[in-house]
């Protein structure tokens, strides 16, 4: 296989060694290697890899759940040492598809599927159990979640010759540098997904984002400090850069009297930070015991994104993935307060750090407690049955607010409130409910351009909303 070699002295290897010219994609350890955009021809064999196995059941005489158990257990665990370093194009994932939908509700081996045997619509049989599926994976999930495995190793310390090697070429912080090719533009992709399920304990901070990870709090600086992270001229920072350089370094010559304060702020707890030797350790908030990322909770993650309400399925793409986390969390109570800690002997007590009257649990934090029951009040909102969390994510909205990107506006609100919580838990500073429409408020102008065109205007409504609930009150 010549590469970067002319046609001539390509002849002359060919003669002299006797040896047959090929050419890329080729299969290397099991992998199809290419220079160039693999083709879907390139994924052919691992496709048809499959028919081995189809072709060895007796597939007609079991019923389409045991049909379904081996699609799981056979049929995607041939593929997963593929899906582990390659993103799958959507038609060859389609190609796959085909073959498990005949097999399951047909029980044909060559993938053919009589239309009037698919029972269900095929996004739907993948839909977790939880959510009325049939919990066959979703190959192109459990592609995502398999390749933040890959991003991972790159950030951890490891014997790995393939991340040392991609180390040296490259700023983690922003995965650019002296690595390019379509198989590492569709990893880069993946970056801010990764930042935003994995914290950070930074020790000489140069794989560390400093404006995109959480390493100071539980947030990222760009969540914290939203209007000094607009005035910055080096998003990509590592904390590395940023201590030796100095944070004015990175900003604008001119700040706005927010971004000025929050300066103030962010420089006081920078003060305390001291760069130390060796590479800078990276915890998944979905782990295993060695520190590796659960795949299997991280699908149901993604997965359960609001899937099951086409409303809340359109917000996915505008929630920030650190907020789309925190609502998963959320919605089924799995946030880090006080009653969740005390389960797992981390506190010893439950008591609400705002309120002091009530156990810190998420409803408590969300709706029962002084501060959030307030912003409620006065925008008007009633989440409903107030021990359901899951009406959240139902609530339909009062008729003076829009009801597109309506779970979406809900998550902003949830998100600030409970920011609001974390800086008196950890920062000591009490917000008034004021203060946290006035967040909001700030956070729904920021989040205008991850809105489409047509949604833009949306924003701007929120902010008035927001305005007009604070003004309510005086
Ligand atoms: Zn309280």
């Amino acid at each position: 296989m010549p590469i970067h070699v002319n046609s001539g002295v390509v002849q002359l290897c060919v003669q002299s060694l006797g040896c047959k010219l090929e050419s890329f994609p080729q299969q290397y350890l099991g992998l199809p290697l290419s220079a160039n955009k693999l083709p879907v021809s390139a994924f052919i064999p691992h496709i048809q890899k499959t028919d081995k196995y189809l072709g060895s059941w007796q597939a007609t005489l079991l019923n389409p759940m045991g049909r379904a158990v081996l699609v799981n257990a056979v049929l995607d665990s041939i593929l997963v040492y593929l899906m582990s370093s390659i993103q799958l194009p959507p038609s060859a994932i389609l190609q796959m598809d085909k073959k498990r939908r005949a097999f399951l509700w047909c029980g044909d081996k060559l993938g053919i599927s009589k239309l009037a045997s698919c029972l269900v619509a095929w996004t739907n049989v993948c839909l977790p159990k939880e959510q009325g599926g049939l919990g066959i994976r979703d190959l192109g999930t459990q592609n995502i979640c398999l390749l933040l495995k890959l991003i991972h190793r790159l950030h951890c310390p490891s014997t790995s010759a393939w991340a040392d090697w991609v180390r040296n070429r490259i700023s983690l912080t922003s995965m650019t540098g002296d690595v390019s090719g379509d198989h590492w533009t569709c990893l880069r992709a993946l970056l801010p997904l990764y930042q935003a399920i994995t914290t950070v304990k930074v020790r000489d901070g140069k794989s560390c984002s400093f404006w995109a990870d959480a390493w100071l709090g539980d947030e990222a600086l760009e969540d914290t400090f939203p209007a000094l992270y607009s005035h910055c001229t080096l998003k990509q920072a590592s904390v590395h850069d940023v201590l030796e350089m100095g944070l004015p370094q990175i900003l604008v010559p001119r700040l706005s009297s927010q971004a000025t304060s929050q300066l103030h702020s962010l420089q006081l707890l920078l003060n305390g930070i001291t760069l130390t030797q060796g590479m800078d350790i990276r915890t998944p908030v979905m782990k295993k015991k060695d520190n590796n990322i659960d795949t299997g909770s991280l699908y149901r993650m993604l997965k359960a994104r609001g899937q099951d309400d086409p409303r809340a399925h359109s917000s996915r793409k505008t929630l920030p993935p650190r907020v789309q986390l925190f609502m998963w969390l959320l919605l089924q109570k799995k946030i880090q307060c006080k009653s969740t800690l005390f389960k797992r002997h981390v506190v010893d007590d439950t008591t609400c750090e705002i309120c002091g009257a009530a156990d810190e649990t998420p409803e408590h934090i969300i709706w029962g407690c002084c501060l959030g029951r307030t912003v409620w009040q006065r925008l008007n909102i009633q989440p409903g049955d107030p021990m359901d969390m899951a009406s959240l994510h139902t609530a339909a909205p009062p008729s003076h607010m829009p009801s597109v990107e309506f779970p979406g506006f809900i998550a902003l609100i949830c998100w600030e409130i409970w920011k609001a919580r974390n800086a008196k838990v950890f920062r000591g500073e009490s917000l008034s409910a004021d203060q946290v429409l006035l967040l909001c408020k700030n956070a729904a102008a920021q989040w205008k351009h991850r809105l489409s065109r047509s949604k833009k205007q949306l924003a701007d409504t929120w902010c008035s909303i927001f305005t007009m609930a604070r003004q309510g009150q005086g």
